[in-house]
């Protein structure tokens, strides 16, 4: 028997009396004692855990506790987002994917393409990506359906030299990626810009006026987007000009040995691309300085 809560084993049953019986407590010790989703039945102690919430419920859950997480995050950015008019058609689909969708989990396959482009670039890669969730759908639920739908709905050419893929994980139902070199990035902006359009007109996606587009994890919650610069680890400014860029409101980061990433996690939404990546690119030579 495992806790409602956090799925681990209970070590002892819980019985306390009830006004008709007793009453099985399915939760283990830490779980029973915090706060927990009237939804999905996650509880804090669980999401502390996990680092991710389970539905879009849990936000409402935890309000005052995520409140307090995010705020460390986002001292820097505030977050203005919109949310998006949602089409008639929107609205269709993502009520038949609700219907269609119980019961259905299946892995996506991620592609080989995207490990051989960034072998490929030496300098400087530019890196985009959205992350939507869709109303109603709790976190981990993937399906066919939606990887079907997407590859069907944003069929186009896309400008050569740069990889996009689009795929459904168990963090988010919806992400889209976009890697590019920066000489080719400025080129595949403006179909980029009609790529996130077209997406963002898919299916009814889960909003909240206080946190913005919601994650399964909520420190990736707002815009919903992310665009990052990514440069061989050998040109990162020294420790005065990390500092400068600490400053600058982007994210540094160091995500393996060879590069580090300067990302802007809470942008706004819509998103200026082109104007968010000189901004980087100022804060990077003022760091360089
Ligand atoms: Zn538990
Ligand atoms: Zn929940």
């Amino acid at each position: 028997m495992k806790c409602s809560g956090c799925k681990e084993p209970l070590t002892a049953e819980l019985v306390r009396p009830g006004p008709t019986g007793f009453i099985f407590e399915p939760y283990c010790s830490r779980c029973a004692h915090s706060p927990r989703c009237p939804h999905c039945g996650t509880s804090y102690a669980a999401f502390q855990k996990k680092r991710l919430l389970s539905c879009q419920h849990c936000y409402s859950a935890f309000q005052p506790e995520l409140v307090l997480l995010l705020r460390r995050f986002r001292s820097k950015q505030k977050i203005s987002v919109q949310p998006e008019i949602v089409s008639a058609a929107a609205q269709m689909r993502s009520r038949d994917l609700l219907e269609r969708s119980s019961g259905l989990a299946e892995e996506t396959v991620q592609s080989n393409e995207r490990e051989f482009f960034i072998k490929e670039i030496p300098g400087e890669i530019v890196r985009l990506r959205m992350m939507r969730n869709i109303h109603g759908l709790p976190y981990g639920k993937i399906t066919y359906n939606i990887v079907n739908f997407l590859s069907i709905a944003t069929e186009t050419e896309r400008p050569s030299g740069i990889f996009t893929q689009l795929y459904s994980g168990d963090e988010d139902h919806i992400r889209y990626e976009c890697l590019a070199r920066r000489q080719d990035f400025s080129g595949a902006i403006p179909y980029l810009q009609t790529q996130l359009q077209v997406l963002s007109g898919l299916f009814v996606f889960q909003f909240h006026p206080q946190f913005g587009y919601l994650a399964a994890c909520p420190t990736n919650s707002g815009g919903g987007i992310r665009l990052s610069l990514s440069l061989p680890l050998n040109a990162m400014p020294g420790s005065v000009g990390r500092r400068v860029l600490a400053r600058s409101g982007f994210e540094l980061r160091l995500p393996g040995r060879e590069r580090f990433e300067l990302s802007n996690r809470f942008s706004s939404w819509p998103f200026d691309i082109a104007a968010t990546l000189e901004r980087m690119e100022r804060a990077l030579s003022e760091a360089a300085w």
